[in-house]
């Protein structure tokens, strides 16, 4: 199919920036950049009739770093890098909640645990050894003595199972995530970003001032800048990088007096689940299956599946009768080193992607650092 003169004249001519993808990057750097200059023609194209990557199938942990996840992103970068990132994520918490309001995001400061199962006494010794230290480096980023403490009273409390210990995070909070994207979308379509839904884009050419943009339906366009914003489906596209990573969810029917309440984080943040008002929603898993879900197709499989139940039943709300509501996955987008990628490509295409599993804490941050690049660029 070819564009009409008069699809092309109202939707792609004289585009200042093309923004590939409406996650959470995509939707905050239009944002950025319009308060920048409101006269800017900001397109955003995504191929999905919603946003169809990670922003609208996460679980909504406003969290920055379980004490296994720190003491394991330490055995792999610098101090320096892992708190840096610690304070990107808390900024970039404080960033979203000023920016969509607490009431928008239904935001909860329940805090956050993180469980250790009986036969993980040495896993957690050697964390309950840590907590001084971390709660010493993260104490003026969060402005917290104590972010983390050991947690006896959770025990009975939640009703847990083969639950032998527990962390606490004073310093964690939850969100509604379709009411974070939803207000997200309300702001941009109010700034005047025009947001094309059902269009994929297949590659970028640079043509000297601008960029040939080609689409999947099989038509060009042209833009003078780009900014991607397509994470985990960023290799498609463009050489960096990025490797696609599924992530599988299942939510319960609602649960009569529901003991688990906040966010509860396993095995270095790769289990993690929470309450969703009375019913309990739990995702992950991924690293045990690590090359059947560096994937970027959406799916559910039984491996997957078959874990998750087990945690439910065994573990999390042991002798209960559980109804599974809704299974689903997202797809994250990873690399070598965990940071997001925020820079100029080439000449007029600029990259804000690679947001792991934090992209809740870090994506508006994100997408106004892509926004500053576009514009230096
Ligand atoms: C199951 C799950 C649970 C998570 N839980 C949490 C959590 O609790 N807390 C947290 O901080 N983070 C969490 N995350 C991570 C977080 O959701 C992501 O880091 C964040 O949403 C990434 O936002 P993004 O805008 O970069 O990418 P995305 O939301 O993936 O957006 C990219 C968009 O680009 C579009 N796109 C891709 N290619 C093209 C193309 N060629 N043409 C047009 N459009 C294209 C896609 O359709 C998609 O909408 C979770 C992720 C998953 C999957």
């Amino acid at each position: 199919m070819q564009l009409s003169h008069w699809e092309w004249d109202s939707f792609f001519r004289d585009i200042d920036v093309l923004i590939v993808g409406s996650g959470i990057v995509g939707l905050s750097a239009a944002l950025a950049l319009k308060r920048k200059d409101k006269n800017l023609n900001i397109v955003i194209v995504e191929r999905g009739v919603l946003p169809s990557g990670a922003s609208t199938r996460n679980a909504g942990f406003a969290c920055f770093g379980s004490v296994t996840e720190l003491l394991d992103d330490l055995d792999n970068h610098s101090e320096n890098t892992v708190f840096s990132l610690v304070e990107k994520r808390w900024k970039g918490l404080q960033r979203l909640r000023a920016l969509l309001g607490d009431q928008q995001l239904q935001y909860e400061s329940l805090g956050a645990y993180e469980l250790f199962k009986s036969d993980e006494a040495s896993g957690f010794e050697h964390c309950a050894d840590q907590i001084t230290h971390l709660n010493k480096k993260i104490a003026p980023i969060t402005g917290e003595a104590e972010t983390f403490s050991i947690n006896k009273e959770g025990l009975a409390k939640f009703g847990f199972q083969g639950i032998e210990h527990l962390i606490f995070n004073r310093s964690e909070g939850q969100l509604n995530t379709g009411q974070m994207m939803a207000g997200l979308l309300h702001l941009a379509k109010e700034q005047d970003v025009n947001i094309l839904n059902g269009l994929a884009i297949a590659a970028l050419h640079e043509r000297g001032q601008s960029v040939d943009v080609q689409t999947e339906q099989g038509w060009h366009f042209n833009t003078k800048k780009v900014l991607v914003a397509t994470n985990g489906f960023t290799n498609k596209l463009l050489d960096l990088d990025v490797s696609p990573a599924r992530n599988q969810v299942l939510i319960t029917q609602p649960i009569q007096n529901l003991k688990v309440k906040g966010c509860f984080h396993y095995d270095k943040g790769y289990v993690y689940f929470r309450n969703v008002g009375n019913r309990l929603l739990l995702g992950g898993g991924r690293n045990l299956f690590k090359e059947q879900e560096t994937t970027a197709d959406f799916g559910i499989t039984e491996n997957i599946q078959s874990y998750l139940k087990g945690l439910l039943q065994d573990y999390i709300l042991p002798g209960q009768k559980i109804e599974i509501d809704r299974w689903w996955s997202g797809i994250l987008g990873v690399g070598k080193l965990k940071k997001p990628i925020i820079q100029q490509y080439s000449e007029n295409i600029t990259v804000a992607v690679r947001l792991g599993g934090m992209g809740v804490a870090i994506g508006v941050l994100t997408g106004e650092e892509g926004a500053e690049c576009v514009l230096r660029g």
